[in-house]
């Protein structure tokens, strides 16, 4: 027990104790250690955690209270303004030392930079450290000492710099203070959905650590060596899954990218084999997300390609178009399978994500936003970064993103990385009965196909909300007029 000024290890999106460089240097301080966890929804501006992401929160903070309490210690919670709950905090701990792993949203950006000027001019140590990134992004650079805006030579340039090592395993134990400080339940904090939505997440998700540690093994079992061939099928488990748990920092990249080494020396394919180069290359596709949000800080709710902010939307009264993304009910099965798997697990297929956004944004001629913002409440892995990125890289508005012209068809698409229609009979059972002809494409088939199948277009199943020959025209002109201007 130590009655010396404590140290605050200040707990953020890092909901983890290895290879956690803040809680290592504090443990290393020789003080006592006072984990803290604090809810605090302004300071995330208009990005406050949405409905799904808080569903993890709950169970990944209960996880690491639990894991703390193993080691003798306790995760203090609180809720409120985080400069305030700060300031109480050390007055009532006599605390010399406060620790965190940084972040780099904008807002959050600004919000530290203020308490950390506030609280070193009041003789505090205050130090933040990496740990939810391989190369921050003040640390990328290209030839000219400007933000990368392409992802192949931003990639390239990242491998060859000096890959982060992994830091020390979770402490065993480390000093308390005299006295604990008073917290907060987890529970108290509401996290859960007053609704029934997120009860079957459990069956897909288990958040925490041990869980994200599970979910790395049992990926970097096979399945990484087939990545590359796999990955864009939503009907397979093909994929690592491990968005929520990085969004949440339950695991680190670094422990990620040494896993994926470490099985390449395993099986002497040496340092990785082409899955999990491809694999490792889209965790770089994460840093790139994070590089761009924070060069360029506008991005989550403007065009980073300026000319795009008067792209003409279409109109939308009533918000049906809206809606029926949103509740899987277009018509388009590969769309509405997407939408209805989001709405049962908090996640999406990577591929199915492209689609049916842009779906939204060219078939639909809605704001990308609009689609952020859903993803945003509803994703367990919603992140400001991936998300921006995701969505301006779909709508061609972004950083190296598809050309404007290129617009999914979601048919095809469809029966290209669904042939066998495992993912579409599995979230839209209403057509499971469908030959795999016709399964992509309803509106095609015979009426006695459908009728032998149950299938009732109009009925129990929508028929399609746009055409999408003259969708497409009709996207492609806006995106003429938007040219023009
Ligand atoms: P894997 O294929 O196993 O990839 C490993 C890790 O790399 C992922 O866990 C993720 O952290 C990262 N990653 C993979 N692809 C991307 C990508 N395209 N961009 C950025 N990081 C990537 N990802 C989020 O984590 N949060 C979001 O809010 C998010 N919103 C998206 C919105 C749209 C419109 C699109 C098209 C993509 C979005 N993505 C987002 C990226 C991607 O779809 C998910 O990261 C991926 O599907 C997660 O599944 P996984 O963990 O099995 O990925």
């Amino acid at each position: 027990m130590s009655k010396a000024a404590p140290t605050i290890v200040w707990l953020r999106q890092d909901l983890r104790l290895q290879d956690h460089a803040a809680l290592a240097a504090a443990v290393d301080r020789g003080e006592a250690v006072v984990p803290v966890y604090i809810l605090d929804d302004a300071a995330e501006g208009a990005w406050a955690m949405g409905g799904a992401s808080r569903w993890w929160l709950h169970h990944s903070l209960t996880a690491l209270a639990a894991a703390i309490q193993e080691r003798s210690g306790r995760l203090i919670v609180r809720q409120g303004n985080s400069a305030e709950v700060l300031g109480q905090l050390i007055k009532e701990l006599g605390a010399g030392a406060l620790y965190w792993t940084r972040r780099y949203e904008p807002a959050i950006i600004e919000r530290d930079k203020h308490i950390k000027e506030a609280l070193t001019r009041d003789g505090l140590e205050v130090r933040s450290f990496n740990g939810a990134l391989l190369h921050e992004p003040h640390t990328v650079q290209n030839k000219q000492g400007k933000p990368f805006q392409v992802f192949t030579p931003y990639w390239r340039h990242c491998l060859d710099m000096d890959q982060p090592k992994v830091g020390p395993g979770a402490p065993k134990e480390w000093p308390r203070p005299g006295q604990w400080p008073d917290s907060l339940e987890v529970a108290d904090l509401k996290l859960l959905p007053k609704l029934d939505w997120a009860d079957g997440f459990g069956d897909r998700w288990t958040p925490g650590e041990a869980g994200a540690q599970a979910a790395l093994r049992e990926f970097m079992g096979d399945a990484v060596d087939d990545y590359d061939g796999q990955r864009d099928f939503p009907g397979v488990h093909g994929t690592s899954r491990l968005s929520p748990h990085l969004h949440f920092g339950e695991i680190s990249p670094a422990q990620i990218w040494a896993a994926a080494e470490e099985k390449g020396r395993s099986r002497g394919v040496f340092p990785t084999s082409k899955g999990a180069r491809v694999f490792l290359s889209e965790v770089g596709w994460r840093e790139f997300a994070y590089h761009l949000i924070y060069h360029f800080p506008h991005t989550p709710t403007q065009p980073l390609r300026e000319e795009f902010a008067d792209f003409p939307w279409a109109d939308d009264p009533g918000g049906h178009k809206l809606k029926a993304w949103q509740r899987g009910q277009t018509g388009y099965p590969i769309v509405d399978a997407g939408m209805r798997e989001l709405w049962a697990t908090g996640w999406m297929h990577n591929r199915v994500r492209m689609v049916v956004a842009s779906f939204l944004v060219k078939h639909l001629r809605r704001p990308w936003q609009k689609g952020a913002e859903w993803f945003w409440d509803t994703l367990v892995d919603a992140d400001l970064a991936a998300n921006t990125l995701g969505w301006q890289w779909t709508s061609g508005c972004g950083a190296d993103a598809a050309p404007y012209f290129r617009i999914f068809a979601p048919v095809l698409q469809g029966n290209k990385f669904d042939g066998d229609g495992d993912y579409v009979r599995r979230w839209v059972p209403e057509l499971a009965k469908l030959p795999d002809k016709y399964l992509q494409a309803p509106w095609e088939a015979p009426a006695e196909v459908l009728e032998y199948a149950g299938v009732d277009l109009g009925g129990n199943y929508p028929e399609p909300v746009v055409d999408h020959k003259q969708a497409r025209d009709a996207a492609l002109a806006a995106y003429q007029e938007l040219k023009k201007n």
